[in-house]
């Protein structure tokens, strides 16, 4: 087993889920099978109880483990999809320990965190990349180095190191490299910092990637490898680029891959990027560009809504098309009717999924806007149930329509709880989640964007439509083009519109940059159509 481990310091937010997503394409560049771990140190058992404004998205995987929004970076960037096994918190480690004293399996030892919680990461890392059939297995060290949680996972590290012996385990620090002053000089002193903590707890990093602004110079990259006793061609500058998927790319040009190949003593064979540089140089020439509006809760927050926004910079890499982003808080909309006219002059809307009453009025006020302009409209999850409130609503005249979830006593439940539902306890892990098969309905429109009528998609949700509503909704022209094998109704489309579709699964957890969800390619070109027919005189104004 050989081993690379991604370290952050300074500050958290530097982009080491990327760095450690790239570098584990670096590998897979040049044939080597390799996995991914990430480490979170909180004690959560998993992401899915936590408020994305403190952590981003929670990324749904298909066993319907709810997980950190890096797992989701890597099934991008790796193009393999993962298990809840890939992401490790404390939680798991400290649950899986105080089972195993409870059964009484440490013998009437005094369980401590040296050895017997060390011991259960190292395993669970040894497990994880044995039953991957993976030769090198990532592992990404959330947080800050010097920080206390993550304290027990670097030392399992280091003592996994000393087993696994030289040419197997080498150690990656990603650090910031801020540009301050008048004169916009590159700062090395944190980055000697943290790599001084890291050696304080026995790991001496063999690669450092300095985060910043801009290129390092040459006398900045010699002067951070003789502080920080670091050979100079392991010295690697990332600054900020245009799109994340370049970061390999970055690294290759470097001479990364031959470095991870020498360290960690694999093949150095010739990398292949044929399909990556073609997404890329597609990417970099779009033109045509094109206006989303996107309507949530969580908008100032972009990393709430992560899936997404990359699932249209998928499209981007693939149609050519520069597709805009635009955020609207759904509360925002009700208190001021302005925006709706901004978004009238969008191409497309998305209201993606969310929970809880507020701001569901301006998501149907959004999506009212878009049935009747003829705005291509996709509804994910909750953004799907409020397309059913809102035609509940304004088409077939159920004032009070609702989901019970905001109005437990609406007399017009157009969404109500599962079934299944009803009875569980508790909020973490109970929902209807992970792949589950679509059945699509063979002459439908989203049958037909898709290219085949059986699916598996991903889900994260407690509420359905109530299929007693579904006659009605046929009537008024929004008929059922999906449904589950066990018979929930699992999207919709409205006949005479472009392009209207709402899925009670969540498309953004499965879109790759080398093959773009087709629900997305399918706003997007519906969005350029309706640029294309109906060229409105100004773009829409940028919203803060
Ligand atoms: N709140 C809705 C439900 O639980 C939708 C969930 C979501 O959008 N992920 O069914």
């Amino acid at each position: 087993m050989k081993v690379l481990v991604v370290s952050g310091g300074v500050i958290s937010g530097l982009g080491k889920g990327i760095t450690t997503s790239s570098l584990g394409r670096l590998l897979k560049a040049r044939g080597i099978p390799v996995t991914i771990v990430k480490i979170d140190p909180y004690l959560n058992v998993d992401a899915g109880t936590m408020n994305p404004y403190q952590h981003g998205e929670v990324f749904v995987l298909d066993d319907g483990t709810e997980a950190d929004l890096d797992l989701g970076n890597y099934e991008r960037f790796l193009g393999q999809s993962l298990s809840g096994g890939h992401n490790l918190t404390t939680g798991k480690i400290y649950r899986s320990v105080i089972d195993k004293e409870r059964r009484g399996d440490y013998l009437g030892n005094t369980v401590q965190i040296i050895p017997h919680v060390t011991g259960e990461i190292k395993r669970t890392i040894r497990e994880l990349a044995e039953a991957n059939g993976a030769e090198v297995i990532l592992v990404e060290v959330g947080g800050t180095v010097g920080d206390i949680e993550s304290m027990p996972f670097l030392e399992a590290l280091r003592e996994l190191s000393y087993e696994v012996g030289e040419g197997h385990m080498a150690f990656v620090h990603t650090t910031l490299v801020p540009v301050v002053g008048p004169v916009g000089e590159a700062k090395t002193k944190p980055t000697q910092h943290s790599v001084r903590e890291l050696r304080a707890i026995g790991i001496r990093p063999n690669v450092i990637i300095a985060r910043g602004p801009a290129p390092l110079s040459p006398d900045i990259k010699a002067k951070i490898s003789l502080f920080c006793d670091v050979p100079p061609e392991a010295v690697i500058s990332v600054p900020d680029q245009a799109t994340i998927y370049e970061v390999p790319l970055v690294l290759e040009a470097q001479g990364v891959g031959p470095l991870l190949a020498r360290l960690l003593r694999l093949p150095d064979r010739e990398p292949e990027y044929a399909a990556w540089k073609e997404f890329l140089a597609t990417y970099r020439r779009a033109d045509r560009p094109i206006e989303i509006a996107v309507v949530g809760k969580y908008t100032e927050l972009r990393d709430a809504y992560l899936s997404h926004a990359e699932a249209f910079h998928h499209c981007q890499g693939h149609l050519g098309v520069e597709v805009g982003m635009q955020w609207y808080d759904a509360e925002d909309l009700t208190r001021n009717p302005a925006l709706l006219g901004r978004i009238a002059r969008s191409d497309g809307l998305l209201v993606p999924g969310g929970f809880g009453a507020r701001g569901v009025e301006g998501k149907v006020q959004a999506i009212e806007l878009a049935r009747r302009e003829q705005i291509p409209f996709l509804g994910v999850c909750y953004g799907f149930q409020m397309a059913a409130v809102e035609l509940a609503r304004n088409v077939l005249g159920l004032a009070e329509a609702n989901t019970t979830e905001v109005a437990p006593a609406t007399p017009e439940p157009v969404v109500c709880l599962l079934e299944e539902q009803k009875t569980l306890p508790g909020l973490g892990g109970t929902m209807r989640l992970g792949a589950q098969k679509v059945l699509l309905t063979p002459d439908s429109a989203l049958a037909r964007l898709y290219g085949k009528t059986e699916l598996w998609e991903r889900h994260r949700h407690r509420y359905e439509i109530n299929p007693k509503y579904l006659e009605r909704f046929a009537a008024a022209g929004l008929s059922v083009a999906g449904m589950s094998v066990d018979g929930r109704v699992e999207a919709f489309e409205l006949a005479g519109h472009p392009f209207f579709f709402g899925v009670q699964y969540h498309p953004e957890f499965l879109s790759r940059p080398e093959s773009p969800h087709p629900l997305y390619l399918g706003l997007v070109r519906a969005a350029v159509a309706r640029k294309e027919v109906a060229p409105r005189a100004a773009p829409a104004p940028a919203v803060a």
